[in-house]
């Protein structure tokens, strides 16, 4: 495994040696406005410069791209790259051309005339970078129009999709194991975000890679904050998060079903959060509307299946809210890993619930598949209710499950360090549900679901409870000590550790082999308690600062002051964007305004230091950005004059102390 660390906020300095770093080094400076590589960027691209393969796995916003981009720029010949992502072609090409890299892509959304252009570009060697969708190179006249032209690289991403285990799997990939076979002497990088080393090696397999050599990055995200929230009203908790923390903020909401996505999106658009709904029963023109609209629109809120999301590479998702719970960490990793791409805090929030355990149960058992497939998915699904139910670090479970060393100090990120659950010994409790189990089954023959057996704990006589003569049962009662929702959290803990089952369409509760060593005592049961408020995290978002301008949220971790300048960038941010038909984050993304707002530059030598402003957008925006900045100023100079007028704008970080306001 290779080195870690690299997907900090703040970038590494590496230093490798070599000349061909330096010509990568002064690349990212000058094209990218970048000061330096991250974690293993250095070494993977002087690996693949040197005319070597490569395989990279690294988390989603781990900085992928630089990895063939730079080859690509550095080497002579265009850099060609495979992407299943049709729809996000033309945005991609537009992000590297507003930096001055010439690029274009070929693929099914162009007419003749515009792929004609393409393919006489690349012929004449004018383009450093091609994308091209894994089905084109089915056809003779693609694999033709290559050997016309100079190749510097192959960069093959989200490779995961050649496992066919996979839930991405596109069976074009595998015709690109034919990449090495025709241009053996041109070097083939994949690249992916998904960690198993079962995916990895499928991928070196299928790919015709055996000499690759495998980059594994820290899959750490510590810029995510992990939260998961016992779940009630789960439409009005989100509601509660997005308005508390989230306020004009883009965001991603996961629901399981198609139904649920559109009821969700109506409720927050009705709540005044502006909220489009995703999913694969939408029309094609409505699902890549609304996906335009959440690239190119500040703030917008999508709510989708799973169907959305893979490739999205918005800089700025400052949430990922799951109402469901998703089937897999590997899933809940990548869709959360889609939060925060831009280094600055996001949260991964999701409301998880005894339903949930009871649905996803009944699923696996009732669904396709033969006994092995059933019996990968229960792992699955019990790694994931592991890190529901855990009173620990959620980095430090989710790193230790794809085989990476936690802090075991714990993370300080996510909802157990912040507010540390509590425990208890709920070995007595645990007794009382499964006694109540045994009781109907053995005397009764009867088998029933959650709320019958927290009924009969509690002691109501329910029309249910009259009914079946349940209140004659000797466990009728014995549960009074303990709520409703604290009986629904001891049944879904004992669901998640495997002490009780589910079973049938209803979801009746049955026990399962280890159920009885609780009932004989020979087990303790460890419970967490139900947190009664749940843990709400950052700063500013407590600070009670409420509602108010779109800005607010994003700019979070920026001191008052610098607000009323960030705000601006990002107004003539939106406009630029428009003028030129692409999404903000292609003119500078938050990071970048975030630099500049900080440094408030006065010449364009000076803007020319901060991240992500290299040469050609320099030229572009310059002047654009230092009007803006000075406008902002004037205004000052007639404010009353304390002081320096001209600095009056710009108070002293420690003019105005307001520590909680600060990282
Ligand atoms: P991935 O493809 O791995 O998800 P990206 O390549 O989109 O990640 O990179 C994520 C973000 O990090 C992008 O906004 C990118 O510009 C930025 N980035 C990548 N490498 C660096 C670097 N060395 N310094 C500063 N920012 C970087
Ligand atoms: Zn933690």
């Amino acid at each position: 495994m290779g080195a870690t660390g690299g997907i900090s906020e703040m970038p590494q300095v590496t230093e490798g040696p070599g000349a061909a770093d330096s010509e990568a080094l002064a690349t990212l400076h000058r094209v990218f406005g970048y000061e330096a590589f991250r974690g293993e960027q250095a070494e993977i691209i002087e690996h693949v410069v040197a005319g070597k393969d490569a395989l990279v796995l690294m988390p989603t916003g781990g900085g992928k791209s630089l990895c063939y981009q730079i080859p690509a720029l550095v080497r002579a010949g265009t850099g060609v790259v495979i992407s299943p992502l049709i729809a996000l072609m033309q945005d991609q090409v537009d992000a590297l051309r507003a930096l001055g890299v010439r690029a274009g892509f070929i693929n099914s959304t162009q007419d003749f005339d515009e792929r004609r252009l393409v393919e006489a570009e690349f012929q004449a060697g004018e383009l450093d970078l091609l994308y091209l969708a894994p089905e084109r190179l089915r056809l003779d006249t693609t694999l033709d129009l290559l050997s016309r032209g100079k190749i510097s690289v192959f960069a093959i991403d989200e490779a995961h999709c050649v496992s066919q285990w996979g839930h991405d799997f596109r069976p074009d990939y595998l015709a690109l194991s034919l990449l090495g076979e025709r241009w053996p002497d041109v070097p083939r990088i994949a690249l992916t975000a998904t960690a198993t080393r079962a995916t990895h090696e499928e991928i070196t397999q299928r790919l015709n890679l055996p000499t690759a050599r495998h980059f594994v990055a820290s899959f750490d995200r510590p810029n995510i904050q992990y939260r998961i929230v016992p779940k009630a009203d789960p439409k009005k908790q989100l509601l509660a998060f997005l308005r508390e923390e989230h306020t004009g903020d883009a965001g991603i909401v996961y629901c399981l079903s198609r139904n649920s996505v559109e009821r969700t999106a109506e409720f927050l658009t009705a709540n005044g959060i502006e909220a489009v709904p995703y999913h694969a029963g939408l029309d094609a023109g409505t699902r890549a509307a609304h996906q335009s609209r959440f690239l190119r629109e500040d703030g917008l809120v999508v709510v989708a299946t799973i169907a959305f999301g893979m490739g999205i590479d918005k800089p700025d998702v400052r949430f990922v809210a799951h109402l469901d719970l998703p089937k897999s960490i590997e899933g809940y990793y990548q869709e959360t890993g889609r939060a925060g791409r831009d280094g600055l805090p996001a949260t991964g929030w999701m409301a998880y619930g005894l339903n949930d355990v009871i649905q996803q149960r009944k699923l696996i058992q009732s669904g396709e598949g033969d006994e092995a497939f059933r019996r990968r998915s229960a792992a699955h699904l019990d790694a994931m209710l592991a890190l529901c139910e855990t009173a620990r670090c959620r980095r430090g479970q989710l790193l230790a499950y794809f085989g990476q060393d936690p802090d075991a100090a714990g993370c300080g990120n996510c909802d157990t360090c912040l507010t540390p659950p509590e425990t208890w010994d709920g070995t007595v409790a645990a007794q009382k549900v499964l006694s109540t189990v045994v009781r109907l089954q053995r005397e009764r023959g009867q088998k029933f679901g959650a709320v019958q057996i927290v009924d009969i704990l509690l002691g109501k006589r329910t029309g249910k409870v009259i009914q079946f003569d349940h209140d004659q049962l000797s466990v009728f009662g014995i549960g009074t000590d303990l709520t409703e929702i604290e009986w629904r959290g001891v049944i879904r803990q004992l669901l998640a550790q495997g002490l009780l089952a589910v079973e049938g369409e209803y979801g009746t509760l049955v026990l399962t082999e280890t159920s009885g060593s609780v009932l004989r005592s020979d087990r303790e049961v460890p419970l967490r308690k139900e947190p009664k408020k749940p843990a709400v995290a950052r700063s500013r978002s407590t600070s009670g600062s409420g509602g108010g301008s779109k800005a607010k949220a994003v700019a979070a971790e920026l001191p008052d002051e610098l607000l009323p300048a960030f705000e601006a960038l990002r107004a003539w941010r939106t406009e630029q964007a428009r003028e030129q038909g692409v999404p903000p984050y292609i003119v500078f993304n938050d990071a970048t305004l975030r630099g500049i707002v900080t440094l408030r530059p006065t010449s364009v030598r000076e803007l020319g230091t901060v991240s992500g402003v290299g040469e050609k957008k320099l030229a572009t925006y310059g002047e654009g950005v230092l009007a803006v900045l000075a406008s902002l100023a004037a205004p000052a100079a007639a404010a009353p004059a304390v002081g320096d007028a001209a600095d009056a704008d710009w108070p002293e970080p420690d003019e105005e102390p307001e520590p909680d306001d600060w990282m």
